[in-house]
């Protein structure tokens, strides 16, 4: 405190400076409540100067959501001498303060749900979510950062009123990184209604944390979060010592189906409706707790918007382990590890950036959900390639990634290598070059064709030629509309019943690219009566795609010889 105060003063004496300043930054959140309801969350950050001129970054921008700064309220800054805002930046803080000198920073953020209400689908988690029990914030939207090369080591507080429960990724700093990333990187949730449940699995102290209510049970999520994290230890040997998931709602709205899900160090946070299927919600789970160890342990992504090219491997990758080992864990039937591949397969078979190069798809990474998704579907494709190629020499996939992550850990010179130099290192290494492929599949973008056998055991993978997705109406006038107009008279949907003028109401099944899925609409006709109408969305054009399949008629023994081929 003393020193806080001669800074203040300027009177910074030489004796007292000889200690260098603590780069520490102390980070603390409190709830502010009026009459017992949350009206906002007060966020403060603490540290001491190290230079004459220290850059604050108040929160931005991030993936989806932007202009956090905007939504910060009642921003003060005390312990500097001056505090200017820069010319066109304005989520910066420049602050002159002698070195040594304690500066806090201090803000709120208003409550933006009233009694009743979850968070809108439109949050997308991209801001805070405060209602008048619970709040639910990811750290990129809420705090601010001390500028400079260096990361700087953190610590971290909650101010809980009686009877609120508080759970976040930053209550293990010990277990992260240690420093202001992990900040960051934060999930916070706290509430009257919070439950946290407690397991301890093999390697890692697990918490469960929700809020809200679901279509599934709580216990149903519970084991399936506990065996697929225990799947995935035991396919690494290996786990963090603490691990957090957190559940929240999302409201429901007719006509969208949507789940979030965020990966964070040491957590995974989810926000969803309440009617999402739990398959869903399952193999999103199995691939974000894959994270854990792609990228974080098998070397460093390429940084910056370069970040893009390796996502092949760090999300292509991921997806493919995910659904093996969703499967090996137990929690999804061989039926849903097979629909999930044929949706990659079939999204992967109508993409219009099927062949774009890889530094295309970094270039358009975030310009729409096709453009995001292609990365993912190649990557998990082209695993399933190599491991089925590898596996004639006595390799597979599942050796070569265990022998990335040992070589990583003891080689920082493959670590610091760009993605795809150090997967083929590793490789070849194994007797498998695989330059050629990477070459020909990611950088050049040629398409990947499965061989039939590529699943091992009783699945087949085969080619059909689909018909390609058409719902027989204009899709721009029903999006912005809701009104069904267009309906083409030779098409499958006019023989179902639609007419033009009719209403939308609802969705009966998922949104879908695959033209073998029935298309459902609850319909309201000009006469005003409810209509269901179901189809098949089906156009007279067609494209040819790979797809998995298991024969027909299989006995009990030869479906579990089957799945354990799949797992193996
Ligand atoms: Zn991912």
């Amino acid at each position: 405190m003393r020193y806080h105060v001669m800074a203040l003063a300027g009177l910074l004496v030489t004796s007292q400076a000889q200690a260098a300043p603590d780069p520490t930054v102390h980070y603390s959140l409190k709830p502010v409540l009026t009459d017992g309801q949350l009206t906002a969350v007060e966020f403060d950050m603490r540290f001491q100067a190290t230079q004459a001129q220290t850059e604050v970054d108040l929160p931005d921008r991030w993936a989806r959501g932007k202009d956090y700064y905007k939504g910060l309220k009642d921003i003060e800054i005390t312990g500097a001498t001056a505090v200017s805002i820069p010319a066109n930046r304005p989520a910066q803080r420049i602050l002159t303060a002698a070195p040594g000198a304690e500066i806090t920073v201090r803000y709120h953020v208003d409550a933006n749900l009233k009694a009743g209400e979850e968070a809108p689908i439109a949050t997308d988690m991209t801001y805070p979510v405060v209602g008048p029990n619970r709040f639910y914030i990811l750290g990129e939207s809420v705090w601010s950062t001390v500028a400079g090369t260096d990361e700087r080591p953190v610590t971290f507080s909650a101010d809980m009123p009686a009877g609120w429960a508080f759970a976040s990724n930053l209550q293990d700093l010990t277990s992260l990184h240690g420093n202001d990333s992990d900040v960051a990187e934060s999930i916070l949730v706290g509430g009257t209604d919070l439950h946290i449940e407690s397991i301890q699995t093999s390697h890692t102290r697990l918490r469960i944390a929700s809020a809200g209510r679901f279509d599934f049970t709580l216990a149903d999520f519970t084991d399936r979060t506990e065996r697929i994290i225990a799947t995935e230890q035991a396919f690494w040997n290996d786990g963090q010592p603490s691990f957090l998931v957190t559940l929240a709602p999302i409201s429901p709205e007719p006509g969208h189906m949507s789940s979030h899900g965020e990966g964070r160090p040491g957590a995974f946070a989810i926000m969803t409706v309440p009617d999402a299927p739990l398959e869903t919600v399952t193999f999103s789970l199995a691939h974000e707790y894959f994270h854990s160890w792609n990228p974080e342990k098998l070397g460093q992504t390429e940084s910056g918007a370069d970040e893009a090219l390796s996502y092949w491997f760090s999300e292509g990758f991921t997806d493919y382990y995910g659904r093996k080992l969703a499967f090996k864990a137990g929690v999804v039937s061989l039926e849903q590890f097979i629909a999930e591949w044929n949706e990659a397969l079939d999204r992967y078979a109508n993409s219009p950036h099927r062949t774009a190069p890889n530094t295309e798809l970094r270039d358009h990474q975030w310009a729409d959900e096709t453009w995001h998704k292609i990365a993912y579907d190649r990557g998990s494709i082209l695993a399933a390639y190599l491991n089925a190629e590898w596996r004639t020499k006595g390799v597979t996939l599942d050796r070569f990634i265990h022998t990335l992550r040992d070589k990583v850990a003891a080689d920082p010179g493959l670590a610091a290598m760009p993605t795809e130099q150090r997967v083929a290192s590793v490789a070849a290494g194994l007797g498998v070059p695989a330059s050629e492929e990477l070459a020909r599949f990611i950088d050049r973008g040629e398409a990947i064709t499965l061989p039939e056998d590529a699943f091992g055991g009783c699945i087949r993978v085969i080619m059909k030629t689909v018909p390609d997705v058409d719902y027989g109406f204009d899709l721009k006038t029903f999006h912005d509309t809701h009104i069904f107009r267009g309906v083409k008279p030779d098409s499958p949907a006019y023989t179902a019943g639609l007419r033009d003028g009719m209403a939308f109401l609802t969705f009966k099944d998922k949104d879908s690219s695959d033209s073998s899925m029935p298309a459902t609409f609850e319909v309201r006709d000009t006469d005003g009566k409810t209509q269901t109408i179901t189809y098949l969305p089906q156009g007279k054009t067609s494209h040819v795609r790979q797809q998995l399949m298991v024969p027909a008629g299989l006995t009990a023994d030869q479906a579990k010889a089957c799945a354990a081929a799949i797992t193996s």
